[in-house]
């Protein structure tokens, strides 16, 4: 597995409070800002799926500002956002809407081949935190629709469902999450739950239909809670056709029989798996304490696929 691949922590350490900061560092020298890569940073065992850096870890860190002193959006540096819309989807989701200029939204661009997926962090910088989110939409569009949970005692959550139209927050990013090139499969499989279909929402909200045929796993809420990702699956499915797949499974642990019927006659296939860590680890086992992907274990791999056909994200 190619060592520099490296993918994102779910939950943001603080951070330091300081003019310039790193996530991973106390020396930080900043990268320049830069667009999304044009091309893959590294091919992963001859198929064309890579995952571009969304932040550097270790010692070569990443700085941002902290204080949103900009108005444009950029990687490493918070720019504020007037909020285009809030609106609450279950009593645990809101849709936030952020409006981007068209400079902006061009940042989302993908590679000459294939699709990259983005995601953006939001911060609360006078309280010193920043998590990320995965637009559920096409940001080129014009704005990023983000999904956010709210989970007990969570900070950011608590801030972005407390936003109204309006107000500002502060954003920065994009950053890519992955690129994909379908092309180099016949099938790619994706499974998830809850919010973590937010990047399988926006590859198929970015990527169109060609040969490639996409099965998306997502769970079913659990019970007494609302169904909001239907609301997004819905016009995906007009979209895409015959081209995609897609299969409400029970929530919990996902059942072989789901997986083997989604991996039926896949030729050149990969699967995505996003998931809380107590589903992934029986599924393809854990990403590594350092976000690596790590051995491939449980279901899948006894199921014969090889390390280089599943890509987890955290
Ligand atoms: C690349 C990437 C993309 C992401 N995209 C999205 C997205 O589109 N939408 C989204 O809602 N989240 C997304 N997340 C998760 C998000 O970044 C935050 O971790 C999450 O919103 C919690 O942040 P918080 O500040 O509200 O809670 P925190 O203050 O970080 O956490 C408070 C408490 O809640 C627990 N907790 C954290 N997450 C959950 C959870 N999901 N369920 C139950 N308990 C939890 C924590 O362990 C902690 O005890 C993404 C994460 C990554 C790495």
């Amino acid at each position: 597995m190619p060592a520099t691949i490296r993918v994102l922590a779910r939950a943001a350490p603080r951070m330091r409070a300081a003019g310039r900061i790193s996530r991973y560092s106390t020396s930080p020298p900043p990268p320049p800002p830069s667009p999304p890569p044009t091309k893959p940073p590294r091919s992963l065992s001859g198929a064309y799926l890579a995952v571009a850096l969304a932040f550097a870890g270790g010692a070569a860190g990443l700085a941002y500002r902290l204080q949103a002193e900009e108005r444009q959006l950029q990687p490493y540096a918070y720019s504020t956002h007037a909020v285009g819309a809030n609106e609450r989807l279950t009593p645990q989701h809101t849709l936030l809407t952020v409006p981007l200029s068209p400079a902006e939204a061009a940042l989302f661009a993908d590679p000459e081949r294939g699709v990259t997926v983005h995601h953006v962090m939001l911060g609360a910088p006078q309280i010193q935190i920043e998590r990320p989110y995965t637009p559920v939409n096409d940001a080129r569009s014009g704005d990023a629709q983000l999904v956010v949970k709210r989970v007990p005692g969570g900070e950011v959550g608590r801030l972005v469902h407390s936003l109204s139209p309006g107000q500002e927050v502060a954003m920065r990013g994009p950053l890519p999450t992955f690129t994909l090139d379908p092309e180099q499969y016949d099938t790619v499989v994706m499974i998830s739950t809850g919010t973590a279909v937010a990047p399988f929402l926006q590859l198929l909200s970015k990527a169109g239909p060609g040969s490639t045929q996409f099965r998306l796993l997502h769970a079913l809420p659990g019970p007494g809670r609302d169904d909001w990702a239907q609301r997004f699956l819905g016009p995906l499915q007009a979209k895409w056709g015959d081209r995609l797949s897609v299969q409400r499974i029970p929530p919990g642990a996902v059942a072989a029989s789901d997986v083997k019927a989604a991996l039926k006659d896949a030729g050149r296939v990969l699967v995505f798996v996003c998931l809380p860590p107590t589903l992934m680890q029986p599924l393809c086992g854990y990403l590594t304490p350092t976000l690596q992907q790590g051995p491939l274990t449980g279901l899948l791999r006894d199921i014969g696929l090889r390390p280089e056909q599943v890509w987890k994200l955290e």
